[in-house]
């Protein structure tokens, strides 16, 4: 028998063996969620006279750092999440104290995932919050 081909013992052994599985998140909440950056623009003369108009250009909160105003999303800001994804958000959801959990789409699924699993070996509940 050639090494590496005995049959496995048991079926822990058989995926520890085997030649593994392809992970891919098939989550589509309709938010956008992509590998490729989202235009920016700078802002325009008039945002800037705004007295309310804040520049959150590099500003982080969550997984994710600002980028630049969305040129094409009205209204929204182009994030980029430290998994390298591109997704969109308003100042307002960038400003929110309780959005420190704020990821994209694919690590929020890897986040439910990894919450579900500590909760499906210890019976522990743990916020998102202390995942990311
Ligand atoms: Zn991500």
């Amino acid at each position: 028998m050639k090494v590496g081909h005995e049959i496995p013992v048991n079926s822990t052994a058989a995926r520890v063996m085997g030649r593994g599985e392809v992970y891919e998140s098939g989550k589509q909440h309709g938010s956008v969620c992509q590998d490729i950056p989202l235009p920016t623009r700078k802002p325009t003369a008039a945002e800037l006279a705004w007295e309310t108009f804040v520049d959150l250009s590099g500003a982080k909160f969550g997984r994710f750092t600002v980028i630049g105003l969305s040129d094409g999303i009205k209204g929204k800001w182009v994030v980029r999440c430290a998994c390298g994804n591109y997704s969109a958000r308003t100042s307002k959801a960038i400003r929110n104290p309780n959005n420190s959990a704020d990821c994209c789409e694919e690590c929020r699924h890897l986040l439910y995932l990894k919450k579900s699993e500590i909760w499906r070996r210890t019976g522990k509940h743990v916020a998102l919050e202390e995942l990311v």
